[in-house]
């Protein structure tokens, strides 16, 4: 079995990367909203913190009410509970990642979670040292 998962979304509206890459504690998407156009419907999650990276255009989302705008290059992370619609300003449309994950279930990360593999190529199997 393959230890990894490669897929390309140039060209696309709207791509769920869960089943495309297999993956096991996230679910991202790549979504791009035409120019003047939002999201039909608000929603809200039960246990998921969804975490946004803008990656083109402008607009913005409607978080509990509140307008937060949002450009080229802005993070965004909203609780699971909050009611949430995103919207692509009236000239540009807005592209964006969101990758949703279970809130307070990160136990380790970076250093932390990694460690070092050292090989020499001779064919042995190669060592693992922990990090910290
Ligand atoms: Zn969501």
């Amino acid at each position: 079995m393959k230890s990894y998962n490669k897929v390309n979304v140039i060209g696309t509206m709207r791509t769920e990367l869960h089943d495309k890459l297999e993956l096991t504690g996230a679910e991202i998407s790549v979504n791009k909203l035409p120019v003047g156009e939002g999201v039909p419907f608000v929603h809200a999650h039960k246990q998921n913190e969804e975490i946004y990276f803008i990656l083109e255009g402008t607009g913005r989302a409607e978080i509990d009410g509140e307008n937060v705008g949002l450009q080229e290059g802005d993070w965004i992370r909203i609780s699971p509970a909050a009611k949430r619609q995103f919207f692509a300003s009236a000239d540009t449309a807005l592209v964006y990642v969101c990758i949703q994950v279970k809130a307070n279930s990160l136990e380790n990360y970076t250093a932390a979670d990694a460690e070092a593999v050292i090989t020499d190529f001779s064919g042995r199997p190669p060592e693992v040292y922990k990090l910290n």
